[in-house]
């Protein structure tokens, strides 16, 4: 299993100036029909390119206002940033945390099930609550489970928009993008119909895979 996790770390990105489009590690088909080819490739090649578009127009405006000396709306433009790298992140940890269904789905083994075992007491309590985080998410967001690295507890979080969330410390293991794009192709508005479906192509050997990098 091929499992790309640049993004994870910006140090590990050091030298590259400039964010690209990860591709998909599995087919466009592949997580059908839970997500269907045509509602992947939009998400992906039209929503996900956007913001790497954004975010490296944006670098692109920073070193001319810099190498030019001129003024620049710091407030605003940092906030684009970081709405469009929050995005960017967001975006590539949620492709690799799902996988096609049979290889994806099912109950958590290894570090993860003890994790969630031990905070929430079983699996089914966590995906109710998971659940409940993604469907309740106030206009477009997402659920994500992060790590609690000072307390070595997993949280999960409601992210509203991704502008004001980039940047504090919790370590992402899972993401579920909870914004009307990522599923009207497939469920027109009914959100929890698409989030049931997440959980069969939910990737737990990656978020496994996360969760070792920071335990
Ligand atoms: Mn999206």
């Amino acid at each position: 299993m091929v499992i790309k996790m640049e993004h994870l770390s910006i140090s590990k990105t050091e030298g590259i100036k400039s964010f690209t489009l990860p591709k998909l590690p599995y087919d466009y088909k592949a997580l059908a029909p839970y997500m269907s080819e045509e509602q992947l490739k939009l998400h992906h090649d039209k929503h996900h390119q956007g913001y790497v578009n954004g975010a490296n127009a944006i670098f692109e405006k920073l070193d001319k206002a810099r190498k030019e000396n001129t003024d620049l709306d710091v407030k605003t433009t940092l906030k684009d940033l970081s709405f469009h790298i929050g995005g960017h992140l967001l975006h590539s940890t949620f492709w690799d945390n799902m996988a096609p269904p049979g290889k994806g789905g099912g109950k958590p083994g290894g570090a993860i099930a003890d994790v969630i075992n031990k905070e929430f007491g079983s699996f089914e309590r966590f995906k109710a609550e998971f659940s409940k985080a993604a469907a309740s998410v106030e206009g477009s967001g997402w659920a994500v489970l992060a790590m609690q690295q000072c307390v070595d507890r997993p949280l999960i979080m409601q992210v509203e928009k991704h502008n004001v969330n980039v940047y504090p410390g919790f370590r992402i293991l899972m993401a579920l993008d909870v914004w009307e794009h990522a599923y009207y192709v497939d469920y027109r508005n009914d959100r929890g119909k698409f989030v049931e479906g997440f959980w069969s192509v939910v990737n737990w050997d990656y978020v496994n895979k996360v969760l070792k990098l920071v335990k």
